[in-house]
């Protein structure tokens, strides 16, 4: 896989898979979903911000490139639900 990084936005732009081209659509709605949805990740805690319970990552300016990237496999079929990003071949 060949990925098409626009590394100031910090998000996957294309992908190519098998010669085939995927172009990342939609934005990210920093619902948090993708970090619960496998499994809680240790690094989510909940905090309260203006009187409502949110959910924060306290590595957040050092977070894995899989989590600044997400989703980046086209052939992830397990995005989780809500997620604001789609591939769409090109
Ligand atoms: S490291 Fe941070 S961004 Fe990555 S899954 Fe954990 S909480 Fe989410
Ligand atoms: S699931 Fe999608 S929309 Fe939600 S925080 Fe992760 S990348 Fe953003």
């Amino acid at each position: 896989m060949r990925l098409t990084i626009d590394r100031d936005k910090q998000r996957v732009l294309e992908a190519e898979v098998n010669g085939t081209i995927y172009r990342l659509e939609g934005e990210c709605l920093k619902c948090g979903a993708c970090c619960v949805f496998k499994k809680d990740c240790q690094h989510l805690i909940s905090e309260m911000w203006d009187g409502a319970a949110v959910r924060v990552c306290v590595i957040y300016q050092n977070r894995p490139h899989y989590c600044a990237y997400f989703p980046c496999d086209p052939n992830d079929a397990e995005a989780p639900e809500g997620c604001g990003f789609r591939w769409v071949k090109k």
